[in-house]
C-alpha cells in the first residue's frame, strides 16, 4: 500500500487501463468504512481511500478541531483490507491562497441536513468534486448512512457530466443496530445506551407503515415524540421519497425514507431507514 501526501504523486496514480475505485472519508475508520473499502476492492483493479478532515464541510462552531483523528490505526486498517493507495492531502494544496470557488445546488443541499447546517453541502461538493479531479477514479463510493449527501453528488455528477460511476452503500451498524459513526466516540457510556434506541424507533415505524400505508402522515410527529420521549434533542425527523422529495399522496410510493438527525450529547447523529412500497 502506498500512502501519498503530494498532490504531484496522486495525479500520476491513475492508470488508463485498470479500473480505480475511490472511497472518499475523514478518517477514525469503523466497520462502515471498511465495508465500502471492500466492496470497492472487490469491483476495481485498484483502490484509493482519501483520508482528509475537510474544514469547508464544518460550520463556525461544530466540531472541526475535536473530530476525532487515528491515521495510524486507520492506515494498518486499510493496509489489511488490501488498499492499493492512501491519499492524505495537505490543505495547502486543497485549499490554496485564492480558493475562491463554492458548489450551490439550492434545492437539495439547503433542506434537512441543510438547514442547520447552511454551508456543509458546499463543502462536500468541494472536496469529492476536487479529490475526483485529481485523482480521476472511474468508481466512486459513499455510504447511505449520509443518504442526502449522496443523492447531492449524484445530482452533482449527472448536472456537470463527471464521468464517474456513484454507488450507494448500506448501512453497517453495530449489534444492536446503532449506525456506526466516527462521531459514536463523543458518547459516554449513558448516551450510547440511548442512541442505540434510536435504530429501533425507526425499525418499529417503518413495520408500522408497511401495515398501513393510509397512516404515514402520523409518522414524523410519532418518531420526534418518541425521540424527545429518551430526553433527546430532535433536529430533524422527514419521511420522503427516495429522491428526498416530500411524500404528498396517500399513494403508496415505490419507496419512503425515514431521515433523522438527532443531539445525543455533543455528538449529532444521523440515521435512516429505507421503506419498499408495496
Ligand atoms: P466520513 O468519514 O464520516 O466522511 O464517511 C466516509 C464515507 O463513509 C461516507 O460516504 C459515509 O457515508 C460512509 N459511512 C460512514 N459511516 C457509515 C456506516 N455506518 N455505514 C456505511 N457507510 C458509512
Amino acid at each position: 500500500m502506498r500512502v501519498i501526501t503530494d498532490l504531484s504523486e496522486v495525479l500520476k496514480i491513475k492508470n488508463n487501463e485498470k479500473q480505480l475505485g475511490f472511497v472518499p472519508t475523514m478518517g477514525y475508520l469503523h466497520e462502515g468504512h471498511l465495508s465500502i473499502v471492500k466492496r470497492a476492492i472487490s469491483e476495481n483493479d485498484e483502490t484509493i481511500v482519501s483520508i482528509y478532515v475537510n474544514p469547508t464541510q464544518f460550520g463556525e462552531n461544530e466540531d472541526l478541531d475535536n473530530y476525532p483523528r487515528s491515521i495510524e490505526s486507520d492506515l494498518e486498517k486499510l493496509e489489511q483490507a488490501g488498499v492499493d493507495y492512501v491519499y492524505i492531502p495537505k490543505s495547502s494544496e486543497i485549499y490554496p491562497e485564492g480558493f475562491a470557488t463554492n458548489i450551490i445546488m439550492p434545492e437539495l443541499t439547503k433542506d434537512l441536513c441543510g438547514i442547520s447546517r447552511p454551508t456543509h453541502f458546499n463543502g462536500v461538493c468541494i472536496i469529492v468534486l476536487k479529490l475526483c479531479n485529481i485523482i480521476k477514479p472511474n468508481n466512486l463510493y459513499l455510504g447511505k448512512k449520509d443518504y442526502q449527501q449522496l443523492l447531492i453528488i449524484q445530482q452533482l455528477f449527472k448536472d456537470l457530466n463527471v464521468q464517474i460511476k456513484v454507488t450507494g452503500c448500506e448501512i453497517v451498524r453495530d449489534n444492536e443496530g446503532l449506525a456506526l459513526s466516527s462521531r459514536n466516540k463523543y458518547l459516554n457510556p449513558e448516551e450510547l445506551e440511548v442512541a442505540r434506541k434510536l435504530n429501533k424507533i425507526l425499525k418499529n415505524e417503518a413495520q408500522l407503515i408497511t401495515k398501513d400505508w393510509q397512516n404515514l402522515s402520523a409518522s414524523e410527529e410519532r418518531i420526534k415524540m418518541e425521540i424527545s420521549e429518551l430526553g433527546l434533542k430532535v433536529d430533524y425527523v422527514a419521511l420522503r421519497t427516495e429522491r428526498l422529495r416530500p411524500v404528498t399522496t396517500t399513494i403508496c410510493p415505490s419507496k419512503v425514507i425515514i431521515l433523522i438527525a438527532v443531539y445525543v450529547g455533543q455528538a449529532r447523529l444521523l440515521d435512516n431507514i429505507e421503506i419498499e412500497g408495496e
